[in-house]
């Protein structure tokens, strides 16, 4: 059964999991340029001197985090070193497609086709992903398609908390810097860690729900379609509604 990011095992995994999701939350804060605690911001030496009184909530602005390119996010991450996952990785996978793309999927991570060439979605799971991009009449140059993760976890286990921390906030910034009409999330961990919610996606697919004011769609993942084929109606339900909104 795939597990979710909130069932801890002990107290000091309970722990241990609060602290990664607050420095999570802290991160995409940042990475958002939205209000931060001025002594959070002092802390990790993000401005250099606060004038507000230390309660006083600053903004971490433009001059720190200006606009960025989908260019720009791929030389901030560099030959990202942030996780353990860039000791067993082939290739890192930033992600493809329209840089003014209308429509984003979000899948989980890369697999070993991925891996190997440095593209999202190339193998079989990705094959299937091309076909409902099709189906939807586009194509795969008409959309832009990326991780939660850019590295491929070991034997293909699920991702970490700690690497979804490490990752998240350049998915972030990918996203804003194409701000497209509607983001496709792809299974669980997508759906989970983009709407930051344990609610199994059987509950949350097929509607439109908000992720920083974009209208984002969970369905399915094209590796669960391969194993329930059955459940193809029910994505094909789903990205005729992202069609019909786009
Ligand atoms: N599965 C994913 O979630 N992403 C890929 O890029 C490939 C398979």
């Amino acid at each position: 059964m795939e597990r979710t990011l909130s069932q801890a095992d002990t107290p000091r995994e309970e722990l241990r999991r609060v602290v990664v999701a607050l420095r999570t939350r802290l991160q995409l804060d940042m990475a958002l340029n939205r209000a931060i605690p001025a002594s959070y911001l002092r802390k990790q030496g993000a401005v250099k001197r606060v004038y507000a009184p230390a309660r006083e909530r600053v903004r971490l602005e433009a001059a720190d985090r200006p606009e960025q390119t989908l260019e720009d996010v791929r030389d901030a991450l560099g030959d990202c070193r942030r996780c353990p996952l860039c000791k067993t990785r082939a290739n890192l996978v930033f992600g493809e497609g329209n840089l003014h793309a209308e429509l984003v999927f979000v899948g989980e991570a890369p697999g070993a086709d991925e891996d190997s060439q440095g593209r999202p979605f190339v193998g079989k799971a990705g094959q299937l992903l091309t076909r409902i991009i099709v189906a939807m009449g586009l194509e795969r140059q008409d959309v832009y398609i990326c991780n939660i993760l850019k590295c491929r976890p070991p034997d293909n286990r699920n991702p970490r908390p700690e690497e979804i921390a490490a990752c998240e906030p350049f998915l972030i910034r990918q996203l804003q810097a194409i701000r497209p009409k509607i983001i496709c999330a792809l299974g669980t961990f997508s759906t989970h860690t983009l709407l930051k919610t344990d609610t199994p996606i059987g509950l949350l697919r097929g509607r439109f729900h908000s992720y920083q004011g974009i209208e984002l769609m969970p369905t399915y993942h094209p590796a669960y379609l391969l194993r329930n084929p059955g459940a193809k109606r029910q994505v094909w339900e789903d990205v005729q509604k992202i069609m019909k909104a786009l």
